[in-house]
Formats: structure tokens, sequence, C-alpha cells
């Protein structure tokens, strides 16, 4: 996998892990949030309405029996009872009350307060709205009226008997509610809560169910949540965006010196100036990296080049003369094989020159040897500048020269080798202050049809020398076939 893809494989796993971690944590405190905050409305409700009650409890214990009671109370005989001191709901023809039983001086008396008031005076201080219902088998229980007009004007649903309501919406909604609930779409929350109601005998009759509309707090927390969101997501996306350049720039610096590396392998040493690094601002263990691998290529390319100079040297020994610099007999039929070729199959003219120099021994045995190389070197410098860049001279060995000339006939072969002799005999070589001269003599021989070597060339220029030794030195002899 390269670098790059790795770096944003990484980035985005991590990225997309991060992301969801803090969503579902975010998740998770919002709500826990939302049930607390649900759950202290509650409480407050509750316990508030329950305090209304209870106030309403007292001021009925305090009613004196002289006073007339207030427009909201109602009294009531009771028959044959123990009147017990207990809080209950009893329902006449004017709704349902809340209220206690009562010694009065002429016996007891069920003394309450008008529910629907003290649902009202919820409604303006806590914002609830309310409905009240009793189960219809226990109607009777609490009913202080004849059922028939109680019925009449009252909504029932199933064993449901809807007796008060603070609005119509309310009774829509699920009504058999135990402790809270909480009802509604999205966006439009509401929290549902049970006050039962109970009748003389302390039996569980019916309900007040408070209404209390949450959506705000829905509302909030959403919006929290929703912002929390998208913060996490904005910080994540800078880290990641910062992460990313950082390992970018890193991964390109990386690649480069991948690159320059590779093509440092392949010996293109063009590449190590670009190892510079003079536009690389970070000054780090890359950019040492980077002087490092061009400190390498440099011995490296030093020791190419070095190995280059040794292979040339050694090239120099294997094929050429190291006292004349002439090509040696090897190099010599190294490239002969082609320019034979050519005049074989078609037809070029190949001339060859076999040269000895004359009387050699003599200068040795006179001069000494050192004075024989002189010569020998002055003959090589001569040879050299008498003919054309095609040919191809050589030190056969000892005083021994050849000459192969391609695309040259036996006549303009004679020209070359007359003025390699001519030229060698006008040259006089300085030896510890004698002159030196001497001369050569040459066979000379051309390509004939039926020649099949290099060699067999040789050995005809070679009996034309032998000729120019016979006949007096210091001449050239062509080839004569003998019949
Ligand atoms: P000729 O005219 O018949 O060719 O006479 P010559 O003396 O040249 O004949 P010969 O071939 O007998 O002598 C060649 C001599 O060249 C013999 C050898 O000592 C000498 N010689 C061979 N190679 C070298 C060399 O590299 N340097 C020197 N100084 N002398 C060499
Ligand atoms: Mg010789
Ligand atoms: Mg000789």
């Amino acid at each position: 996998m390269s670098i790059r893809k790795r770096i944003y494989v990484s980035l985005v796993a991590s990225v997309s892990a991060t992301l969801l971690l803090s969503f579902l944590a975010l998740y998770y405190i919002s709500s826990q949030i939302l049930e607390s905050r649900v759950k202290n409305t509650y409480q407050l409700v509750y316990n508030n309405y329950k305090e209304i009650l209870s106030r309403e409890e007292r001021n009925l214990r305090v009613l004196d029996e002289d006073k007339p009671l207030y427009g909201i109370h109602h009294k009531y005989k009771i028959e044959g009872s123990s009147c017990e001191d207990r809080a209950y709901y009893r329902v006449f023809s004017s709704g349902p009350y809340y209220g206690i039983n009562k010694k009065y001086s002429d016996g007891c008396y069920y003394v309450g307060v008008n529910l629907e008031e003290v649902l009202k005076f919820a409604t303006s201080l806590l914002g609830v709205d309310w409905l009240v219902y009793y189960e219809r088998r226990y109607l009777g229980d609490i009913l202080n009226t004849s059922l028939d007009t109680f019925m009449k004007d009252k909504v029932v649903i199933g064993d449901i008997v809807i007796d008060k309501f603070s609005d119509q919406k309310v009774i829509l909604l699920p009504l058999n509610v135990s402790g809270y609930v909480i009802h509604g779409s999205f966006f439009d929350k509401k929290l549902l809560m049970e006050v039962p109601v109970v009748d003389a005998k302390g039996m569980h009759v019916g309900r007040v169910l408070l209404v209390k509309d949450v959506s705000e707090i829905y509302r909030e927390t959403y919006n929290a949540f929703i912002a929390l969101s998208i913060y996490s997501f904005l910080i994540v996306s800078f880290l990641s965006f910062m992460l990313l350049r950082i390992a970018s720039v890193l991964a390109n610096r990386i690649i480069f010196l991948k690159d320059v590396t590779a093509s440092i392998e392949k010996r293109d040493f063009s590449v190590v100036e670009l190892l510079d690094g003079s536009e690389d601002s970070w000054k780090d263990e890359v950019y040492d990296l980077r002087h490092i691998i061009q400190n390498m290529a440099l011995s490296l390319k030093s020791a190419f080049e070095e190995l280059e100079q040794k292979k040339k040297e050694l090239e120099q020994l294997a094929y050429y003369d190291p006292l004349t610099g002439m090509p040696n007999r090897r190099f010599f039929f190294d490239q002969t094989a082609i320019l034979m070729e050519n005049a074989k199959r078609y037809g070029m003219p190949l001339s060859l020159l076999v040269m000895d120099i004359d009387f050699f021994k003599r200068i040795n045995d006179t001069y000494g040897h050192d004075a024989g190389d002189l010569v020998l070197k002055s003959f090589a410098e001569i040879l050299r500048k008498s003919i054309r860049h095609a040919d191809l001279p050589a030190r056969f060995g000892g005083e021994e020269f050849v000459l192969l000339m391609p695309n040259t006939n036996l006549q303009q072969a004679k020209v070359v080798a007359e003025r390699i002799r001519s030229n060698f005999q006008n040259s006089v070589v300085v030896y510890q202050g004698q002159e030196i001269s001497t001369t050569v003599s040459g066979g000379l021989a051309t390509y004939i049809p039926g020649v099949q070597s290099i060699d067999e060339l040789i050995k005809m220029a070679d009996e034309a020398l032998y000729e120019a030794k016979r006949g007096g030195r210091n001449r050239i002899e062509v080839y004569k076939a003998k019949r």
C-alpha cells in the first residue's frame, strides 16, 4: 500500500471512529440531561399541585362552623358515618370536590373545595392543562347526584367517564397514565402526570391528569446536541485537516527521496543537485536523510568515475601498445573481421601494408635500447600522421607495424605506403645529442577474390616485405601472385 493511501485510510478510519464516538457520547449525555430535566419538571409540577391541594385541605380544617362557606366550597351532611377525617373526592351536580369530613354540632359533614377551581388555579400557577375522569364502575362511590343527570353531557371512552377538562385537546391524549409519561411527536412533547382520585374508603376511582408542555426542554436539548455535534465535527475536521497537511508534506518528501534514490540506483546522478534541500523548510530527520543520500550519491558518483577511468586504463593496456600508444595485435584482429567481410561480400577495396624498420638491431646495439624505443615512438608518430582516420594501424611486435586501409585500392595504398616510407626516411631522432636516422621497408597486398582471411592477406604482404628487404630495403614492394 502506498504511503499516501495509508495516510488517507487511517485518517478516514480515525476521523469516522472519533466522530461516531463523540456522537454517541453526546447522544448519551443529551438523553441523560433530557431525562433528568423532565423528571425535575414532573416533580416540580406534581409537588406544587400536591401543595395546592394540601393547602386547600388545611384551610378546610380550620374553617369555622359559624362562618359561611366561600363560593368554591361545598358542605354536605353525612348520615350514619364515623366521620373519618381523611381527604377524598366527591362529585356533586356542580362538579367534583376535594374535601374532608368535619364534625359539626349537629352531626358529620363533608366539606370540600371545587376541584375545577383548584385546577384552574394550578393552570395559572404551573402552566398545565388538565383533565378529570372516573372509572365507570366506581362512579357510584363518589357520586352525590343522580347518574342520569351526571352522565348527560359527559364524554365516555370505554370504561372511562371524563368529567372536566381544561382543553379539548387533552381528551385525545392517552389517559391511562401511571406515574408520568412523555407523549407526542419530535418537536411537540407533552408530559402527562397522574394524580389519583380516591373515594371515602381510599379507593382509587379515577384520575386527575396534569399535562405540561415540555417541547421547549426537548428543543433546547436537541439544539445543544446539534450545536455540540457540529462543534465536535468542526474540531475533528480541523484537526484531521492539519494532520493531513503534515502527513502529506512528509509523504511527499519521502516519495521525493524515493524517486531520487531510484534515479541514483540507475546511475542517473543529474538528480543529486535536487537533494540540496534549500527549499525544504523543515530541518528535521528527513532533511538530514536528504543530505546523507546526497553525500552517498556523490561518493558513489566519484567511485563510478574512478571505476570508469580504471576500466579505460585496463582497456588501454589490453588493446594498446604501451610504448607507442598504437593498437596492438589483439585490437587489430578484433577490428578487422567486419572490414574483411565488407571486402568479401560487397567487393569493397581493402589493402594491407606490413612494415619493418631496417637494421633496427643495429640502433639498439649502437645507441642502446632506449634509443631504439625512441625510434619506435618516432615511427609510430609518423605513421599516425600519414594515414586517414578510417585506416587501422597496429604494432605487431618488435619493430614490425601493419596498416589496414579500407576502401583503398592498390594504387591509393601505394601512395600512402610511399608517403610513410619517405616521411620516416626524412625524419631524425635525437638521442643524447646524437642524430639517429633510419629507414623502413614495406610489403603491400590488396584483397582479391579468393582470399579467405586477414591472415592470408598478412602472409601475402609479408612475402612482399621479404622481397623489399631482399631488394635492398627502404622500399615498398607489392605482392605478386606466383603462377
Ligand atoms: P632488418 O633490416 O633485417 O629488419 O634488420 P633488423 O636488425 O631490424 O632485424 P631483426 O628483426 O633481427 O631485429 C629486430 C630487433 O628489434 C631485435 C630486438 O632486439 C629489437 N627489438 C624488438 N622489440 C624492441 C623494442 O620494443 N625496443 C627496442 N629498443 N628494441 C626492440
Ligand atoms: Mg624485424
Ligand atoms: Mg627490422
